[in-house]
């Protein structure tokens, strides 16, 4: 529920971004929760704070010419909205996904503000993409593709403006031609301009596995904080990507049963905990179906397809996939199979009505912005470490990110609990992300 004046300024962005339904969501979620911050800094509301968080800095739109093997023509839209400077330089990843358009990768920019705000680390929040499917595609169409698009975008970018990384469609391999082709066109060896780049040009240790680790280890905080672990417990994830595959290897090493992941195709399940090399194996390096998994794998392990993998029972969700992957109805089957506690991997996992029957039924859960946080916390390591043209190990990284995890996870109860919230992670993340960027926006005069 709205308070007044946050009601007309939602009315407002409506009207202002029409037929952004995803956009729509994300900016209602944190303004449903911050009311009681207004009563206490009437400043915020003054200086019309939040009407202009919610209204990018920048927002730029370009054409994506590229050939395909056959010789054919294509012509992809690429995006890249610079949402919030205030505390550092857009930051946030690249997705590439037919499903992309201006409504989603606003939505995603506007939770990148107070993701990376909750990080207590110096990055605004952006994002970009594109609606290029990369699906099927050669890896010598992937590579024109990547050129193509960065050929526009490095007018826009670098490592004090604005800092692309991967999401969705975009990985390790992606980021390399990106990268490469930016250096090509400035002549710069500017590693810092990207992130989530290989060890041998400039990557940093962890940032692969450092969204699924760094949500296995806010799910593993709140488990503690509810004085129990994941040992022994059964876990499902969707997806089996890049954040799904180092949530289970995460999870499996804390203790936990991972029995199902999936993808657009269906999901499979293996009650004996799913075997992580072949899961790597399968979807890494062949870039093949999870059906192929449970072929692989034989006995016991079996793929349902076009079915959700929230009718798998369990007690420790972390949907991973994608935005709105759990309805109301999925929620409350969880809730029904024994489900206590849920970590989003992804970015908008749970739709407005399944947060409710959560939180209603008393799960923990870790909303995307805190526990899925790990991954740009741990690229705004990286652009430690190529500012300072040093590497460090995986070992001392990886203690990094606990430490950040466990620091977010903390803020977000005391928070939670200043504003009479308890065990509100929901409100806890929006409102202590939010209030850092309004007070550095303050300070900053009226920009
Ligand atoms: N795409 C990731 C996210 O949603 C990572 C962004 C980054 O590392 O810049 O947070």
């Amino acid at each position: 529920m709205l308070h007044e004046k946050l009601s007309m300024i939602y009315d407002n962005v409506l009207r202002r971004n029409p037929g952004e339904t995803e956009f729509h969501q994300a900016v209602r979620e944190v303004l449903e929760s911050i009311g009681p911050v207004l009563g206490k800094h009437p400043e915020y509301a003054e200086s019309k704070i939040i009407e202009r968080i919610c209204e990018p800095e920048r927002q730029i739109i370009f054409r994506v010419p590229w050939e395909d093997d056959r010789g054919e023509v294509h012509i992809n839209r690429g995006f890249r909205v610079e949402f919030n400077s205030a505390l550092g330089p857009y930051k946030g990843g690249l997705r590439f996904h037919p499903s992309v358009y201006l409504g989603i990768v606003k939505f995603l920019g506007f939770e990148q503000i107070f993701k990376n705000s909750l990080t207590g680390l110096p990055i605004g929040g952006g994002k970009g993409g594109s609606d290029f499917d990369p699906k099927g595609r050669s890896q010598r169409e992937i590579m024109r593709f990547c050129q193509s698009f960065m050929t526009e975008l490095y007018r826009h970018i670098g490592e004090h403006t604005d800092v692309p990384a991967g999401d969705i469609g975009v990985g390790g391999r992606e980021v390399g031609y990106l990268f490469g082709q930016y250096k090509r066109i400035t002549n710069r060896y500017e590693s810092g301009v990207i992130t989530g780049k290989g060890l041998s040009y400039g990557g940093a240790q962890v940032r692969t596995e450092a969204t699924g680790y760094g949500c296995a280890f806010f799910v593993e905080e709140m488990l503690k904080a509810r004085g129990t672990s994941f040992d022994g417990r059964r876990v499902v994830i969707s997806g089996s990507g890049n954040v799904a595959v180092y949530t289970i290897e995460k999870i499996q090493q804390l203790g936990g049963v991972v029995v199902a992941c999936s993808d657009s195709s269906g999901y499979v399940v293996d009650d004996k905990g799913i075997d992580l090399d072949l899961l790597k194996q399968v979807k890494e390096v062949e870039r093949l179906r999870v059906d192929v998994y449970a072929e692989r794998r034989g006995g016991g392990a079996s793929f349902v397809p076009a079915r959700s993998v929230w009718e798998v029972p369990c007690e420790v969700a972390m949907p991973s996939a994608t935005q709105n992957e759990i309805t109301g109805r999925d929620a409350e089957l969880l809730v029904r199979g024994g489900c206590i506690a849920v970590g989003e991997g992804a970015n908008m996992p749970t739709m407005p009505e399944g947060i409710k029957v959560f939180q209603e039924a008393g799960v923990a859960f870790g909303p995307g912005k805190a526990a899925n946080a790990g991954g740009v916390a741990t690229s705004a390591l990286e652009m430690q470490q190529n500012a300072s043209r040093d590497s460090w190990t995986f070992e001392f990284s990886e203690r990094r990110l606990q430490e950040i995890m466990r620091d977010i996870h903390a803020r977000c109860l005391s928070t939670a609990d200043e504003y009479g919230m308890p065990g509100n992670y929901v409100a806890g993340a929006n409102i202590d992300g939010f209030k850092r960027v309004a007070d550095a926006m303050l300070a900053l005069g009226l920009i």
